[in-house]
């Protein structure tokens, strides 16, 4: 039984176009399904968390990155007594609008749409959900209840936070849902975690600097004295199972002692609160910034990252400029969505659109269309 400071069907604040209910299903149930049925969601299977697609087979996508999120959010949410349906709505979600090439790619398309309003992901899969899925007869977009968008839209700044009814609290203070509290940091330990894990398999980092750290030095001592000398590869999934776990139980301990000392009656009182109510203990929390820096020293400014970085950079930008003075080298189906006559900022957004919404091969592959000569247009 969700606790009263739960999302419900009942507190929802509901849908943009009224629909008649779900039966044998609640409202975030159909939210979630219809986010798995969505293009956008396909399209993360094909999308770089950290490596790219054609590096190899095991590293995390965007869509395996989601579906563990959603796992970890999930099993937060039933320990809190939380609304497990809407926090899989959003963890599954919440990367909707990613680029190709991670931040590499949004990092370059933002600089591109610096005259236009700029780029940035989270407002990207509002968007994505809002209007960009077109399958519904009725409406464009999924028409996805307020608190699955209030969850996917986590960072505004207050210049834009005033164009999305979701947007509100990033000028009035308020929180968001506890669910939407919790996706946030299921997305930060799962992306901590498996990048670690990712990062060794490529060789990237090394086991001997990551002990170094409280969260992984801690966690491979007690493997080390429980299991002596165990091969690499399961020592390095235990190490991060007890990883996970640990912040996963410290998370859910404080946040449940923050909760009662709170102790908000409704959802409504959630979101007045000044602070969070879902956190890590200090003491996890500086571990997990430690661990958080290690990475970006180590993993996503080594060299070989860099390289990637830099080709998706001019991917991304040689694309959007050659759409950009040029738009009938856009295949027909996304001029026709283009409105050529319309001001320029018009066209950049629809540029932007179509950047955003490729997998990386398929935004190698128009990038060898326009500029490689012996490639086929
Ligand atoms: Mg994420």
């Amino acid at each position: 039984m969700p606790a009263p400071y739960a999302a419900s069907d009942q507190n929802s604040r509901g849908r943009r176009y009224l629909e008649s209910d779900p039966n044998y299903r609640g409202q975030f149930q159909r939210d979630r399904d219809r986010i798995i049925h969505s293009a956008a969601f396909r399209r993360l299977e094909y999308k770089t968390q950290v490596f790219i697609n054609h590096e190899g087979d095991l590293f995390r996508t965007r869509l395996t990155h989601s579906l563990e999120v959603a796992q970890i959010g999930r099993a937060i949410a039933r320990a809190l007594d939380l609304n497990e349906d809407l926090t899989e709505a959003i963890a599954l979600a919440h990367d909707l609008g990613h680029t190709p090439f991670g931040h590499a790619g949004q990092d370059a398309l933002n600089a591109c749409m610096k005259p236009f309003g700029g780029f940035e992901h989270n407002i990207q899969s509002l968007r994505v959900v809002n209007r960009l899925e077109k399958k519904y007869a009725q409406f464009d977009g999924l028409n996805l209840t307020f608190e699955t968008r209030e969850g996917i839209l986590k960072h505004c700044s207050k210049l834009l936070a005033a164009q999305f009814e979701v947007g509100q609290r990033f000028l009035s203070g308020e929180q968001p849902s506890l669910e939407a509290q919790l996706c946030n940091l299921a997305d930060e330990i799962a992306y901590n975690n498996h990048d670690v894990d990712d990062g060794l398999r490529a060789h990237l980092i090394e086991l001997d600097s990551l002990r170094q750290l409280d969260l992984f030095g801690s966690a491979f001592d007690e493997v080390q004295q429980l299991y002596g000398n165990l091969e690499k590869q399961r020592l390095i999934h235990e190490v991060i199972r007890r990883m996970i776990n640990r912040l996963v139980i410290d998370l859910i301990e404080t946040s449940s002692q923050r909760i009662r000392t709170a102790n908000p009656s409704s959802i409504e009182e959630v979101r007045t609160q000044p602070q969070p109510l879902i956190g890590f203990s200090h003491p996890v929390w500086t571990a997990n910034i430690e661990l958080k820096q290690f990475l970006r020293q180590n993993l996503y400014q080594h060299f070989h990252v860099r390289r990637m970085t830099s080709k998706a950079q001019t991917v991304v930008t040689g694309l959007f400029e050659a759409f950009f003075h040029d738009p009938l080298l856009l295949p027909p189906s996304i001029q026709y969505q283009i409105n050529l006559q319309a001001e320029t900022s018009w066209r950049a957004r629809a540029i932007a659109d179509y950047l955003a919404g490729m997998t990386d091969r398929y935004a190698f592959t128009e990038y060898a269309r326009i500029f490689e000569p012996e490639y086929p247009a």
